[in-house]
């Protein structure tokens, strides 16, 4: 058996809705400015080429179905924003994978917030710095249960929302999206070899905002259900 220095850190595992099995995560990539207008009210424009960021796999918090989780404020920060995601779960990768067949590689899906500390985000970019302390921060990905693809069949469309105690903040379609989930897929297969264990955060629709100690978020998709989180 292999002996290591120090310990050795866990495999992050989510749980699959209807499953006892866990999803082990191996990377987090998340798409920037993926809807038109949420790149608007970050001042952008157009379709530009997608990018994309990544959070490590144990800043993921697993928000339980059917009650609410908790992630704490996080240091350094005075600016806490929401941003409402669509989760792809990979259950298969590759590299170079065609447009056509990325669906293929989707084991699942989930909700998830894209938790930014957007005070320290746009000193990085002001700085031309990475973002890593703004996205990448300890329990900056809560996330809900895995819903496999073969059950919800594949997600191009319908309602994405959030609220934030009872006020809606974000409302819009997965269909609103720049750059679909095939195509994220696609394109980032073209960067990065893809894994089983891969997930992405594939983008918030506008209305991001900040929240604060105390706070309740309600997220929501069609097909996937809400889950709840609460600021601590
Ligand atoms: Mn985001």
């Amino acid at each position: 058996m292999t002996q290591y220095a120090v310990e050795a850190p866990a495999i992050v595992g989510l749980p699959i809705a209807g499953s006892a099995e866990l999803f082990p995560v191996r990377r987090v990539y998340c798409v920037g400015r993926n809807y038109a207008e949420h790149a608007k009210e970050m001042g952008f424009t157009g379709r530009e080429d997608p990018f994309f960021f990544c959070k490590p796999a144990d800043a993921l918090v697993a928000i339980p179905a059917g009650q609410p989780g908790q992630i704490p404020y996080p240091s350094k920060t005075a600016n806490l924003h929401y941003e409402m995601e669509l989760v792809v779960a990979l259950g298969r990768g590759g590299m170079n994978i065609e447009v056509e067949r990325a669906n293929d590689c989707v084991f699942g899906y989930a909700l998830g917030l894209d938790m930014t500390r957007r005070d320290l985000q746009n000193d990085c970019k002001k700085q031309g710095r990475p973002w890593e302390i703004g996205k990448g921060f300890d329990a900056s990905g809560p996330i809900g249960p895995i819903h496999p693809r073969a059950v919800t069949g594949t997600l191009s469309q319908g309602s994405i929302t959030l609220s934030v105690n009872g006020v809606q903040k974000q409302s819009s379609d997965l269909a609103q999206m720049i750059w679909n989930i095939p195509e994220s897929i696609a394109y980032l297969s073209g960067l990065f070899e893809l894994k089983a264990g891969d997930l992405i955060f594939s983008g918030t629709p506008e209305g991001v905002g900040a929240v604060v100690k105390g706070d309740k978020m309600i997220g929501h998709i069609a097909g996937l259900g809400d889950f709840e989180v609460h600021v601590v």
